[in-house]
């Protein structure tokens, strides 16, 4: 059962998320709902099955930060001063709270470099449609939650997250730590 479940969510990821991309190609207006589609699909398929993590990464997109906060929190996360003008401090508490990994990426490349570097067992990523689940494929087989991020000011600027999402993903994460250890 577990071969399968791997075997399937390689199958999504890997041959049917590209296959919607081509057809995404054509049909522009449909791309954004295949991506989220495609998020979906792999939490399902994440929480499907129980998994020994030592490490869990949460991996956070730069336009949470408010644009107007001129700390820098690429390479340092815990630099923020925790005035709590943006989502940043309750993150961080929460990664605290759960003894996490943190890390803000401000696009794919460093979220590759950020995943390679620290070799998380499972993650907890925060982004847009296009960008979680392009990074949900580049970093398979690791188990992956996605979670999309809320955009009130439009793309990139000021976004938000639900926290109550985020804790969820942790917990479940955790639950899945500990029956591994009872087994
Ligand atoms: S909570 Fe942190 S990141 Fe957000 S505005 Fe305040 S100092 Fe900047």
């Amino acid at each position: 059962m577990r071969v399968w479940i791997i075997f399937l969510r390689g199958f999504v990821l890997k041959i049917y998320y590209p296959l919607l991309m081509l057809i995404g190609a054509f049909l522009k207006s449909k791309k954004v709902i295949f991506q989220s589609h495609i998020v979906n699909v792999n939490n399902f398929l994440v929480k499907q099955l129980n998994y020994k993590i030592n490490k869990i990464l949460l991996l956070l997109p730069h336009c949470l930060q408010n644009s107007k906060c001129d700390v820098r929190l690429t390479f340092d996360v815990f630099k923020c001063k925790r005035c709590g003008q943006c989502k940043i401090k309750d993150l961080i508490e929460l990664a605290e709270q759960y003894d996490v990994a943190i890390s803000i990426a401000t696009g794919g490349t460093i979220a590759r470099k950020v995943v390679k570097e620290l070799r998380p067992d499972a993650i907890i990523a925060v982004a847009c449609e296009r960008d979680l689940s392009s990074g949900i494929v580049d970093t398979y087989p690791i188990p992956v939650i996605g979670i999309l991020n809320e955009r009130p000011f439009g793309p990139c600027i000021d976004t938000t997250v639900n926290l109550k999402k985020v804790e969820d993903a942790l917990k479940w994460f955790m639950n899945s730590k500990i029956q591994e250890k009872k087994l």
